[in-house]
C-alpha cells in the first residue's frame, strides 16, 4: 500500500519511520522495514499493526542505509506478523505493493526448487526470485525476476550483499524518485518526500530504476534505458 526507501550517508530508520507515518491517511493493516547495518547484515523488523508499534522500540543499534519501509493493505494472506513486508530471501529484502496474479504458479514452482517460502503473500515470490538470479548487478535480478512476473507492482528492493544501490520498479502502482544532494529517496506517493527534495521523477509503468547515494538511472523492463528530467514538486504536495 505505501512504499518509502532512503540511500545516503544518515541512519534511514528516522527517515523511514517518518515517511511510512506520513502515509499512515492511505490505510493499512501491517507496517515493516529493512535496513543495512554498517557490518552489511540485513535487520528486518516488520509487524501487524500502527507503523509507531513496528518502529516505536527498535533497539538503538537497528540502524543503516539502504533502507525500505512498507504499510501493506492485505491482498493475499491475512494481516500478520510473518506476512508484512519486507520480505527476505537470502540477503535481499523486498517491499511490494499490488497484486502478483501468478504468484501461486510461482510458489509451487519454487518451492519444488527448494525455495523456504515464509508467508502466505503473492510478494515474497519477488524476493526468491531476485535472490535466485545468476545476475552480478542487482538491478539486472530484479529486471529478470520481473520477466517472470504477471501482475501490478511497485516495488524496492536492497540486498545486504550489494548494499550501495536499492532497485524500484512500477508497473500499475506508482513510484517517484526523490533527488538530493548526495542522497536519494524513493516513495510511492510524494507526500513522503516532501521537505526532503523537491527534485523528484515518477517512473511510467514498466521501467525500473536503480538508486545511489550519487545518482539513479532508469531503464526498461527490456533493459533499455530511458531518460527523465526530474520534477519540482508542487508546492500543495
Ligand atoms: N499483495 C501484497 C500483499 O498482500 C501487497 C499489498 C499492498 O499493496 O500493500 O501483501
Amino acid at each position: 500500500c505505501g512504499i518509502v526507501a532512503y540511500i545516503g550517508p544518515r541512519d534511514a530508520v528516522p527517515i523511514l519511520a517518518e515517511g511510512l507515518a506520513r502515509l499512515e491517511y492511505r490505510g493499512y493493516d501491517s507496517a515493516g522495514l529493512a535496513v543495512v547495518g554498517r557490518g552489511g547484515e540485513l535487520k528486518v523488523r516488520k509487524s501487524k499493526g500502527r507503523v509507531h508499534e513496528c518502529t516505536g522500540d527498535l533497539p538503538a543499534r537497528f540502524k543503516g542505509s539502504p533502507g525500505i519501509g512498507h504499510t501493506r493493505w492485505a491482498t493475499h494472506g491475512e494481516p500478520s506478523d510473518a506476512n508484512a513486508h519486507p520480505h527476505v530471501a537470502g540477503t535481499v529484502a523486498v517491499v511490494h505493493n499490488g497484486i502478483i496474479e501468478n504468484a501461486e504458479e510461482l510458489r509451487a514452482k519454487l518451492a519444488a526448487d527448494g525455495a523456504e517460502l515464509l508467508s502466505d503473500t503473492d510478494s515474497e515470490v519477488l524476493a526468491h526470485l531476485i535472490a535466485r538470479s545468476g545476475a552480478a548487478e542487482l538491478e539486472e535480478a530484479v529486471r529478470q525476476a520481473l520477466t517472470a512476473v504477471v501482475g501490478t507492482y511497485g516495488i524496492a528492493v536492497v540486498d545486504a550483499a550489494r548494499p550501495d544501490r536499492i532497485v524500484l520498479a512500477r508497473n500499475g502502482s506508482p513510484v517517484v524518485l526523490g533527488i538530493a544532494d548526495r542522497e536519494m529517496y524513493a516513495a510511492s506517493d510524494v507526500a513522503a518526500l516532501v521537505g526532503h527534495t523537491s527534485q523528484v521523477v515518477h517512473l511510467d509503468d514498466g521501467e525500473l530504476a536503480v538508486l545511489t547515494a550519487g545518482g539513479y538511472r532508469t531503464f526498461t523492463l527490456d533493459a533499455r534505458a530511458t531518460a527523465h528530467r526530474p520534477a519540482e514538486i508542487e508546492a500543495d504536495a
